[in-house]
């Protein structure tokens, strides 16, 4: 056994499924050449965005017209962003607009289909078993450090004018040894799991996104969090595997998301996923000053960004 591997077992000792077996759980979906299989992925936030809409009717219209399939997953890993009955309500939001999934959430706690649970908050076991994976592999590691080290850091790097984060000689924990990590481990510290990032930030490489087109991209190189220590995975960590065992073939997400594309690409490599086809969406502007000036529609500032709103002043689905 390596380092890795103890430690791995040392981490996750109640884990003993490989992310091999965990994947034959899951049926090969059976589908015509071609077609697209997507999803709409909100956080229960207690809110449904008209650009979620927007989103969510090109991702249906993509896989319904290619035969594919198109699921409703919950992402409500974010414990602090949640609102009660947050997933019914865009359950409902979905039903007055007559969007309906082949697959996904139907309720509060309720799923069809057979790639469930489609609701992160119910797949802990599942990223766990894909954080073993990771360090017994090298490719992440436990991280002690404190709130008050990072910001530390975060100012040694603004007096020194490098680049800010946790990445290489400044992720302290990257390459502890074993002994370093159990002697921590044995004063019950919090601790998270990062990324081991083997990327180099001067590298750049190209991908095609259907939306954006050829873009060029510099590779990540900072040691993301992926699994938090109160063991719910970050966006980062669960997107590669959620949309990997649901069989996503186009990820239809926001803009905002763009930035994070080099790391995505790092995990899909690191778990060996093939990479599926990204498109990311604009988002939704809203005009100003007759027309002379446009800023992104705003949750708080315009009541128009809720779907809310088209239903309550009687707009037509
Ligand atoms: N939960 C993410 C969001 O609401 C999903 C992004 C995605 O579609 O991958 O922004």
């Amino acid at each position: 056994m390596t380092d890795n591997e103890k430690l791995s077992q040392l981490l996750f000792e109640d884990v003993n499924v490989t992310p091999e077996e965990l994947e034959q759980k899951y049926p090969q979906r059976n589908l015509p050449d071609g077609a697209r299989v997507t999803r709409f992925a909100p956080s229960p936030t207690g809110f449904l965005h008209i650009g979620g809409l927007f989103a969510s009717m090109v991702a249906k219209l993509t896989a319904d017209t290619t035969g594919g399939a198109f699921y409703l997953r919950i992402e409500d890993t974010d414990k602090t962003r949640e609102v009660e009955g947050g997933i019914k309500f865009i359950v409902d939001g979905f039903k007055a607009f007559d969007i309906n999934f082949d697959e996904g959430m139907i309720g509060d706690s309720d799923w069809s289909g057979d790639f469930g649970p489609y609701i992160q908050s119910k797949r802990l076991d599942i990223y766990k078993v894909y954080a073993k994976d990771m360090v017994a592999k090298g490719n992440a590691y436990p991280c002690f450090i404190t709130e008050e080290e990072l910001e530390e850091i975060r100012k040694k790097q603004e007096e020194m004018g490098v680049r800010t984060g946790y990445y290489g000689n400044w992720a302290k924990w990257r390459d502890a040894s074993l002994e370093d990590i159990k002697k921590e481990l044995e004063t019950g510290k919090k601790f998270v799991i990062r990324l081991y990032s083997t990327g180099n930030i001067e590298n750049s490489f190209k991908m095609n996104d259907l939306i954006k087109g050829n873009v060029t991209l510099r590779e990540n190189d900072m040691d993301t969090v992926l699994l938090k220590s109160d063991g719910f995975p970050t966006y980062h960590f669960a997107h590669p595997i959620d949309d990997h065992l649901m069989q996503v073939t186009h990820i239809t997400r926001g803009d905002e998301w763009f930035a994070s594309l080099p790391l995505h690409v790092e995990l899909f490599k690191k778990f060996g996923f093939e990479l599926p086809q990204y498109c990311h969406f604009a988002p939704l502007m809203k005009l100003e000053n007759e027309g002379k000036s446009k800023r992104k529609l705003s949750k708080r500032k315009d009541p128009e960004a809720d779907m809310q709103y088209y239903i309550a002043h009687g707009y037509p689905k």
